[in-house]
Protein backbone atom coordinates (compact mmCIF):
# COMPACT_ATOMS: atom_id res chain seq x y z
CA UNK A 1 0.00 0.00 0.00
CA UNK A 2 1.22 3.08 -0.88
CA UNK A 3 2.63 5.59 2.34
CA UNK A 4 -0.71 8.19 1.28
CA UNK A 5 -3.14 5.58 0.93
CA UNK A 6 -2.23 4.26 4.79
CA UNK A 7 -2.08 8.03 6.12
CA UNK A 8 -5.58 8.14 4.57
CA UNK A 9 -6.84 5.23 5.68
CA UNK A 10 -5.66 6.12 9.44
CA UNK A 11 -6.65 9.63 9.36
CA UNK A 12 -10.32 7.70 8.32
CA UNK A 13 -9.91 5.53 11.32
CA UNK A 14 -8.69 8.38 14.06
CA UNK A 15 -9.29 11.71 12.82
CA UNK A 16 -13.25 13.02 13.53
CA UNK A 17 -14.56 13.49 9.45
CA UNK A 18 -14.61 17.44 9.23
CA UNK A 19 -12.62 17.58 6.53
CA UNK A 20 -13.01 16.38 2.68
CA UNK A 21 -9.40 16.18 1.25
CA UNK A 22 -8.07 15.05 -2.29
CA UNK A 23 -6.06 12.12 -2.11
CA UNK A 24 -2.55 13.31 -1.63
CA UNK A 25 -0.55 14.07 1.13
CA UNK A 26 1.07 17.04 1.46
CA UNK A 27 4.72 17.14 2.90
CA UNK A 28 6.61 20.29 2.32
CA UNK A 29 6.74 23.04 0.69
CA UNK A 30 9.05 25.91 -0.89
CA UNK A 31 7.95 29.47 -2.24
CA UNK A 32 4.66 29.01 -3.64
CA UNK A 33 5.08 25.37 -4.44
CA UNK A 34 3.71 22.50 -2.37
CA UNK A 35 4.92 19.30 -2.51
CA UNK A 36 3.08 15.97 -1.64
CA UNK A 37 5.00 12.76 0.13
CA UNK A 38 5.59 11.38 -3.56
CA UNK A 39 7.40 14.07 -4.67
CA UNK A 40 4.77 15.52 -6.60
CA UNK A 41 4.71 19.57 -7.07
CA UNK A 42 1.95 21.91 -7.02
CA UNK A 43 1.50 25.29 -7.58
CA UNK A 44 -0.43 26.45 -4.56
CA UNK A 45 -2.71 29.24 -5.03
CA UNK A 46 -4.59 29.07 -1.99
CA UNK A 47 -1.31 29.19 0.75
CA UNK A 48 -3.30 27.76 3.50
CA UNK A 49 -6.26 30.04 2.71
CA UNK A 50 -4.83 33.02 2.28
CA UNK A 51 -2.18 32.91 4.90
CA UNK A 52 1.32 31.91 3.75
CA UNK A 53 1.86 35.44 2.47
CA UNK A 54 5.58 34.97 2.57
CA UNK A 55 4.86 31.28 0.96
CA UNK A 56 7.06 28.19 2.51
CA UNK A 57 10.16 27.91 4.13
CA UNK A 58 10.87 31.44 4.27
CA UNK A 59 14.42 31.86 5.35
CA UNK A 60 14.14 34.89 7.09
CA UNK A 61 10.25 33.83 8.80
CA UNK A 62 12.04 30.73 9.82
CA UNK A 63 15.00 32.15 11.31
CA UNK A 64 12.72 34.22 13.36
CA UNK A 65 10.63 31.25 14.76
CA UNK A 66 13.15 29.12 15.01
CA UNK A 67 15.22 31.66 17.08
CA UNK A 68 12.48 32.86 19.22
CA UNK A 69 11.77 29.27 20.18
CA UNK A 70 15.08 28.60 21.86
CA UNK A 71 14.12 32.07 23.89
CA UNK A 72 10.54 31.67 25.15
CA UNK A 73 8.11 30.48 22.99
CA UNK A 74 4.69 30.84 25.89
CA UNK A 75 4.43 32.20 28.89
CA UNK A 76 0.92 33.28 29.76
CA UNK A 77 -0.44 36.83 29.45
CA UNK A 78 0.12 36.25 33.59
CA UNK A 79 3.36 38.20 32.66
CA UNK A 80 4.42 41.09 30.38
CA UNK A 81 6.61 39.95 27.76
CA UNK A 82 8.38 42.01 24.74
CA UNK A 83 6.67 40.83 21.54
CA UNK A 84 3.49 41.23 21.65
CA UNK A 85 4.30 45.21 22.62
CA UNK A 86 5.97 45.58 19.64
CA UNK A 87 3.70 44.09 17.38
CA UNK A 88 1.35 46.16 18.33
CA UNK A 89 2.94 49.25 18.10
CA UNK A 90 3.32 48.35 14.62
CA UNK A 91 -0.01 47.71 13.97
CA UNK A 92 -0.91 50.77 15.95
CA UNK A 93 1.44 53.01 13.81
CA UNK A 94 0.44 51.72 10.64
CA UNK A 95 -3.48 51.81 11.23
CA UNK A 96 -6.50 53.79 12.33
CA UNK A 97 -6.11 52.01 15.70
CA UNK A 98 -5.34 52.96 18.86
CA UNK A 99 -5.18 49.61 20.88
CA UNK A 100 -4.62 45.85 19.92
CA UNK A 101 -6.28 43.15 21.63
CA UNK A 102 -4.36 39.33 20.21
CA UNK A 103 -5.72 36.03 20.23
CA UNK A 104 -5.16 33.05 18.00
CA UNK A 105 -7.64 32.83 15.01
CA UNK A 106 -10.26 34.76 13.37
CA UNK A 107 -13.47 33.39 14.97
CA UNK A 108 -11.52 34.97 17.99
CA UNK A 109 -10.95 37.66 16.73
CA UNK A 110 -14.70 38.48 15.81
CA UNK A 111 -16.22 37.05 19.53
CA UNK A 112 -13.42 39.46 20.88
CA UNK A 113 -15.16 41.97 18.76
CA UNK A 114 -18.41 41.30 19.70
CA UNK A 115 -17.69 41.32 23.53
CA UNK A 116 -16.02 45.21 23.05
CA UNK A 117 -18.83 46.20 21.24
CA UNK A 118 -21.47 44.56 23.88
CA UNK A 119 -19.15 46.45 26.63
CA UNK A 120 -18.97 49.70 24.79
CA UNK A 121 -22.78 50.23 24.36
CA UNK A 122 -23.23 48.97 28.30
CA UNK A 123 -20.48 51.46 29.28
CA UNK A 124 -21.97 54.18 26.78
CA UNK A 125 -25.33 53.75 27.32
CA UNK A 126 -25.86 51.96 30.70
CA UNK A 127 -27.80 49.15 29.04
CA UNK A 128 -27.63 46.24 26.60
CA UNK A 129 -27.10 46.67 22.95
CA UNK A 130 -26.72 42.95 22.42
CA UNK A 131 -27.70 43.31 18.70
CA UNK A 132 -25.32 43.13 15.53
CA UNK A 133 -26.41 43.84 12.15
CA UNK A 134 -23.79 41.74 9.56
CA UNK A 135 -24.84 41.15 5.60
CA UNK A 136 -25.91 38.00 3.13
CA UNK A 137 -23.02 36.19 1.97
CA UNK A 138 -20.69 37.06 4.99
CA UNK A 139 -18.51 35.02 6.93
CA UNK A 140 -17.10 35.40 10.08
CA UNK A 141 -15.85 31.98 11.68
CA UNK A 142 -17.78 28.44 13.37
CA UNK A 143 -17.61 29.68 16.89
CA UNK A 144 -21.44 30.35 18.06
CA UNK A 145 -21.22 34.48 17.99
CA UNK A 146 -19.10 34.50 14.85
CA UNK A 147 -21.53 31.66 13.43
CA UNK A 148 -24.33 33.60 14.23
CA UNK A 149 -23.11 36.33 11.98
CA UNK A 150 -21.82 34.30 8.93
CA UNK A 151 -24.63 34.10 6.64
CA UNK A 152 -24.65 30.21 5.65
CA UNK A 153 -27.48 28.00 6.65
CA UNK A 154 -25.78 24.71 5.89
CA UNK A 155 -23.02 26.23 8.41
CA UNK A 156 -25.44 27.64 11.15
CA UNK A 157 -28.87 25.28 11.21
CA UNK A 158 -27.11 22.01 12.88
CA UNK A 159 -25.71 24.03 15.71
CA UNK A 160 -29.06 26.85 16.19
CA UNK A 161 -29.48 28.17 18.63
CA UNK A 162 -26.96 30.65 18.00
CA UNK A 163 -25.69 34.10 20.01
CA UNK A 164 -29.64 35.83 19.48
CA UNK A 165 -29.83 39.48 17.95
CA UNK A 166 -28.28 39.13 14.80
CA UNK A 167 -29.69 40.51 11.74
CA UNK A 168 -28.99 40.23 8.12
CA UNK A 169 -29.03 43.06 5.51
CA UNK A 170 -28.08 43.00 1.69
CA UNK A 171 -24.58 43.13 0.99
CA UNK A 172 -24.02 46.45 -0.63
CA UNK A 173 -27.65 47.49 0.01
CA UNK A 174 -27.24 50.59 2.91
CA UNK A 175 -31.17 51.33 3.19
CA UNK A 176 -31.61 47.44 4.12
CA UNK A 177 -28.31 47.85 6.69
CA UNK A 178 -30.52 50.78 8.06
CA UNK A 179 -33.55 49.20 8.20
CA UNK A 180 -31.91 46.31 10.42
CA UNK A 181 -30.19 48.68 12.92
CA UNK A 182 -32.39 49.59 15.63
CA UNK A 183 -31.72 50.79 19.28
CA UNK A 184 -30.93 47.51 20.25
CA UNK A 185 -27.82 46.97 17.80
CA UNK A 186 -24.13 47.67 19.18
CA UNK A 187 -22.12 46.76 15.82
CA UNK A 188 -22.58 46.46 12.12
CA UNK A 189 -19.77 44.06 10.84
CA UNK A 190 -18.74 43.60 7.22
CA UNK A 191 -15.91 42.11 5.11
CA UNK A 192 -14.55 44.53 2.76
CA UNK A 193 -14.06 42.01 0.39
CA UNK A 194 -15.98 39.00 1.19
CA UNK A 195 -13.68 35.82 1.17
CA UNK A 196 -15.72 32.60 1.83
CA UNK A 197 -18.92 34.36 0.53
CA UNK A 198 -18.23 34.48 -3.29
CA UNK A 199 -15.19 37.25 -3.20
CA UNK A 200 -17.27 39.93 -3.32
CA UNK A 201 -15.57 43.65 -3.06
CA UNK A 202 -18.08 45.85 -1.52
CA UNK A 203 -18.93 48.83 -4.09
CA UNK A 204 -17.15 52.16 -4.07
CA UNK A 205 -19.51 53.99 -1.66
CA UNK A 206 -21.42 51.00 0.17
CA UNK A 207 -18.59 51.29 2.88
CA UNK A 208 -18.65 55.40 3.57
CA UNK A 209 -22.86 54.76 3.33
CA UNK A 210 -22.61 52.50 5.93
CA UNK A 211 -19.62 54.33 8.24
CA UNK A 212 -22.26 57.40 7.68
CA UNK A 213 -25.06 55.28 9.20
CA UNK A 214 -23.24 53.86 12.27
CA UNK A 215 -22.19 57.58 12.34
CA UNK A 216 -26.13 59.06 12.56
CA UNK A 217 -26.98 55.46 14.84
CA UNK A 218 -24.25 55.57 17.43
CA UNK A 219 -23.21 52.17 16.30
CA UNK A 220 -19.99 51.00 15.97
CA UNK A 221 -18.43 49.47 12.39
CA UNK A 222 -15.86 46.50 13.02
CA UNK A 223 -14.78 45.47 9.35
CA UNK A 224 -13.38 41.67 8.94
CA UNK A 225 -10.17 42.12 7.48
CA UNK A 226 -9.41 38.46 8.22
CA UNK A 227 -8.95 37.02 4.61
CA UNK A 228 -8.22 40.70 3.34
CA UNK A 229 -6.11 42.69 5.45
CA UNK A 230 -2.91 42.53 5.98
CA UNK A 231 -1.18 43.31 2.43
CA UNK A 232 -3.28 40.98 -0.01
CA UNK A 233 -4.97 43.61 -1.85
CA UNK A 234 -1.83 45.57 -2.38
CA UNK A 235 -2.75 47.80 0.63
CA UNK A 236 -1.49 46.92 4.40
CA UNK A 237 -5.48 46.85 5.07
CA UNK A 238 -8.26 46.54 2.63
CA UNK A 239 -10.21 49.74 4.10
CA UNK A 240 -7.18 51.91 3.12
CA UNK A 241 -8.44 51.45 -0.72
CA UNK A 242 -11.77 52.64 0.32
CA UNK A 243 -11.17 55.56 2.66
CA UNK A 244 -13.86 54.55 5.26
CA UNK A 245 -12.46 53.71 8.83
CA UNK A 246 -14.26 51.40 11.04
CA UNK A 247 -13.97 51.44 15.05
CA UNK A 248 -13.01 48.06 15.02
CA UNK A 249 -10.89 45.83 12.71
CA UNK A 250 -10.39 42.16 12.95
CA UNK A 251 -7.30 40.19 11.58
CA UNK A 252 -5.84 36.54 11.62
CA UNK A 253 -5.09 34.29 8.66
CA UNK A 254 -1.99 35.66 7.45
CA UNK A 255 -0.79 37.65 10.72
CA UNK A 256 2.23 35.34 12.30
CA UNK A 257 3.07 33.52 8.95
CA UNK A 258 1.27 30.35 9.68
CA UNK A 259 1.05 30.33 13.22
CA UNK A 260 -2.48 30.39 14.73
CA UNK A 261 -2.43 34.25 15.43
CA UNK A 262 -5.43 36.58 15.80
CA UNK A 263 -6.00 40.31 16.43
CA UNK A 264 -8.46 42.96 17.18
CA UNK A 265 -7.87 46.54 16.30
CA UNK A 266 -9.48 49.23 18.23
CA UNK A 267 -10.10 53.03 18.60
CA UNK A 268 -9.85 54.91 21.68
CA UNK A 269 -13.70 55.05 21.79
CA UNK A 270 -13.66 51.40 22.44
CA UNK A 271 -10.33 50.74 24.47
CA UNK A 272 -11.74 53.51 27.21
CA UNK A 273 -14.76 51.38 27.63
CA UNK A 274 -12.61 48.07 28.41
CA UNK A 275 -10.92 47.24 31.72
CA UNK A 276 -8.72 44.25 33.11
CA UNK A 277 -10.14 41.45 33.29
CA UNK A 278 -13.00 41.93 30.84
CA UNK A 279 -11.73 39.16 27.95
CA UNK A 280 -8.77 36.90 27.63
CA UNK A 281 -6.95 34.09 26.24
CA UNK A 282 -3.90 31.93 26.90
CA UNK A 283 -1.96 32.37 24.35
CA UNK A 284 -3.18 35.18 22.88
CA UNK A 285 0.01 37.67 21.71
CA UNK A 286 2.10 34.83 23.20
CA UNK A 287 5.87 35.05 22.45
CA UNK A 288 6.47 32.87 19.42
CA UNK A 289 3.51 34.38 17.43
CA UNK A 290 4.29 37.70 18.33
CA UNK A 291 8.10 37.34 16.79
CA UNK A 292 6.83 35.48 13.21
CA UNK A 293 4.05 38.12 13.15
CA UNK A 294 6.74 41.22 13.92
CA UNK A 295 8.76 39.74 11.06
CA UNK A 296 5.72 39.16 8.40
CA UNK A 297 4.92 42.80 9.13
CA UNK A 298 7.95 44.22 8.67
CA UNK A 299 8.38 42.30 5.60
CA UNK A 300 4.71 42.72 4.03
CA UNK A 301 4.65 46.43 4.58
CA UNK A 302 7.12 47.69 2.83
CA UNK A 303 5.85 49.80 -0.01
CA UNK A 304 7.91 48.39 -2.64
CA UNK A 305 6.23 45.13 -1.84
CA UNK A 306 3.05 46.34 -1.30
CA UNK A 307 3.25 47.72 -4.85
CA UNK A 308 3.87 44.67 -5.93
CA UNK A 309 1.55 42.87 -5.21
CA UNK A 310 -0.83 45.40 -6.65
CA UNK A 311 1.02 44.74 -10.05
CA UNK A 312 1.13 41.11 -9.93
CA UNK A 313 -2.78 41.44 -8.58
CA UNK A 314 -3.58 43.81 -11.69
CA UNK A 315 -2.08 41.23 -14.62
CA UNK A 316 -4.05 38.07 -12.39
CA UNK A 317 -7.03 40.21 -13.38
CA UNK A 318 -5.88 41.26 -17.01
CA UNK A 319 -5.35 37.49 -17.44
CA UNK A 320 -8.52 36.20 -15.97
CA UNK A 321 -10.23 38.42 -17.78
CA UNK A 322 -8.90 37.40 -20.87
CA UNK A 323 -9.89 34.12 -19.78
CA UNK A 324 -13.43 34.93 -19.64
CA UNK A 325 -13.35 36.46 -23.25
CA UNK A 326 -12.33 33.11 -24.17
CA UNK A 327 -14.63 31.08 -22.24
CA UNK A 328 -17.43 33.34 -21.81
CA UNK A 329 -19.74 30.17 -21.82
CA UNK A 330 -18.01 29.00 -18.56
CA UNK A 331 -16.55 32.33 -16.66
CA UNK A 332 -19.59 34.36 -15.71
CA UNK A 333 -17.15 37.02 -13.85
CA UNK A 334 -14.04 38.01 -12.73
CA UNK A 335 -13.62 40.28 -9.79
CA UNK A 336 -11.50 41.30 -6.96
CA UNK A 337 -8.77 43.65 -5.22
CA UNK A 338 -4.34 42.52 -5.28
CA UNK A 339 -4.37 38.90 -5.05
CA UNK A 340 -7.75 38.09 -3.65
CA UNK A 341 -9.50 37.09 -6.52
CA UNK A 342 -12.42 35.09 -7.64
CA UNK A 343 -13.27 33.66 -11.10
CA UNK A 344 -17.60 32.93 -11.15
CA UNK A 345 -17.84 29.98 -13.37
CA UNK A 346 -22.03 28.70 -15.15
CA UNK A 347 -21.34 25.60 -13.18
CA UNK A 348 -20.63 24.27 -9.97
CA UNK A 349 -16.91 24.75 -9.05
CA UNK A 350 -15.75 21.82 -6.34
CA UNK A 351 -15.71 19.12 -9.65
CA UNK A 352 -12.82 21.19 -11.17
CA UNK A 353 -10.63 21.08 -8.46
CA UNK A 354 -9.60 17.48 -8.87
CA UNK A 355 -8.35 18.69 -12.70
CA UNK A 356 -5.75 21.14 -11.09
CA UNK A 357 -4.83 18.82 -8.89
CA UNK A 358 -3.89 16.31 -11.88
CA UNK A 359 -2.36 19.43 -13.17
CA UNK A 360 -0.47 20.18 -10.27
CA UNK A 361 -2.11 23.29 -9.15
CA UNK A 362 -3.55 24.22 -5.72
CA UNK A 363 -7.01 26.25 -5.90
CA UNK A 364 -10.20 26.45 -3.30
CA UNK A 365 -13.95 27.31 -4.08
CA UNK A 366 -15.65 30.21 -2.27
CA UNK A 367 -19.13 29.33 -2.07
CA UNK A 368 -21.04 26.91 -5.01
CA UNK A 369 -19.20 28.47 -8.25
CA UNK A 370 -16.40 30.67 -7.82
CA UNK A 371 -12.53 29.57 -7.40
CA UNK A 372 -10.78 31.41 -5.04
CA UNK A 373 -7.28 32.95 -6.20
CA UNK A 374 -5.33 33.68 -3.49
CA UNK A 375 -1.81 32.77 -3.82
CA UNK A 376 1.15 33.30 -1.58
CA UNK A 377 1.82 37.40 -2.01
CA UNK A 378 5.37 36.07 -2.79
CA UNK A 379 3.99 34.77 -6.58
CA UNK A 380 5.57 35.98 -10.00
CA UNK A 381 4.14 36.96 -12.94
CA UNK A 382 5.49 33.65 -14.59
CA UNK A 383 3.47 30.81 -11.90
CA UNK A 384 0.49 33.54 -12.21
CA UNK A 385 0.47 32.78 -16.30
CA UNK A 386 0.95 28.93 -15.51
CA UNK A 387 -2.15 29.03 -13.18
CA UNK A 388 -4.12 31.07 -15.82
CA UNK A 389 -2.54 28.39 -18.63
CA UNK A 390 -3.68 25.55 -16.62
CA UNK A 391 -7.15 26.53 -16.14
CA UNK A 392 -7.73 27.64 -20.13
CA UNK A 393 -6.63 23.93 -20.31
CA UNK A 394 -9.09 22.46 -18.03
CA UNK A 395 -12.20 24.55 -19.56
CA UNK A 396 -10.94 23.85 -22.93
CA UNK A 397 -11.18 19.84 -22.15
CA UNK A 398 -14.80 20.58 -20.75
CA UNK A 399 -15.72 22.68 -24.28
CA UNK A 400 -14.92 19.40 -26.11
C1 LIG B 1 -11.33 32.58 7.71
C2 LIG B 1 -12.16 33.74 8.15
C3 LIG B 1 -12.64 33.85 9.48
C4 LIG B 1 -12.44 32.76 10.49
O1 LIG B 1 -11.11 32.55 10.79
P1 LIG B 1 -10.65 31.20 11.55
O2 LIG B 1 -9.21 31.45 11.85
O3 LIG B 1 -10.90 30.06 10.61
O4 LIG B 1 -11.49 31.10 12.77
C5 LIG B 1 -13.33 34.98 9.83
N1 LIG B 1 -13.57 35.95 8.92
C6 LIG B 1 -13.14 35.88 7.65
C7 LIG B 1 -13.42 37.01 6.71
C8 LIG B 1 -12.44 34.77 7.22
O5 LIG B 1 -12.05 34.67 5.94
Amino acid sequence: MREAEKIIRDETRYVLGTYRRPDFVIEKGHGCYLYDNEGKRYLDMVSGIAVNALGYADEGLSRVIAEQARELIHCSNLYHTAGNVKLAQVLVENSFADKVFFCNSGAEAVEGAMKLARKWALKTFGCEKAGFVAFTGSFHGRTFGALALTDREKYRLPFEPLVPGARFAHFGDVDDAESKTSTNTSAVIVEPIQGEGGMNPAGPHFLASLADLCHRKNVLLIFDEVQCGLGRTGRLFAYQHFGVIPDMLCLAKPLAGGLPMGAVLVNQRVAQCIESGDHATTFGGGPLVSAAAVEVLRRIRRTSFLQAVRDKGEFLLERLKQLKQRFPDNVVAVRGLGLMVGVELSFEAAPLLQQFYDHGVLVCTAGERVIRVVPPLVINKGQIDTFVQTFADILKKKKS
